[in-house]
């Protein structure tokens, strides 16, 4: 898969306001919050969206809500917090290294738009 942006913050090529991290993930603020707390939770390992996940990813992808779940504690937002991944152009996703939004600090409206 080709590079992305998130690439270079996980190897420190380029800033990002990092709130977490541990061997398998990297949790850090958004650039263009759309809520108080805005925080994009990746993976160090690449893959470009969900959807190229396999059978060995299983444990990275419970790893992944389990380090939202220790951010939002952070955050002081677990009591009430929503976690979007956006899978594939047609659902609005931009960067092609796949990810999680946790998004808190204000109330959502459902259906998301
Ligand atoms: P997507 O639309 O792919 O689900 O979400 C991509 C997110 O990455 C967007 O919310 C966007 O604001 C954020 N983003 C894009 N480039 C950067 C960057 O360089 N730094 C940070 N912190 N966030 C970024």
């Amino acid at each position: 898969m080709s590079e992305t942006i998130f690439t270079k913050i996980i190897n420190k090529e380029i800033p990002a306001d990092v709130v977490y991290e541990d061997e398998l993930c990297l949790a850090f603020r958004d650039i263009n919050p759309q809520a108080p707390v805005h925080i994009l939770i990746i993976p160090k390992k690449a893959m470009p969206q969900l959807n190229d996940a396999g059978e060995a990813d299983e444990g990275l992808l419970g790893h992944l809500m389990l380090a939202a779940n220790k951010v939002a504690a952070r955050e002081g937002v677990a009591d009430g917090f929503r976690l979007v991944l956006n899978n594939g152009a047609a659902a609005g996703q931009e960067v092609f290294h796949m990810h999680f939004h946790l998004l808190a600090g204000r109330s959502f409206t459902w259906p998301p738009g």
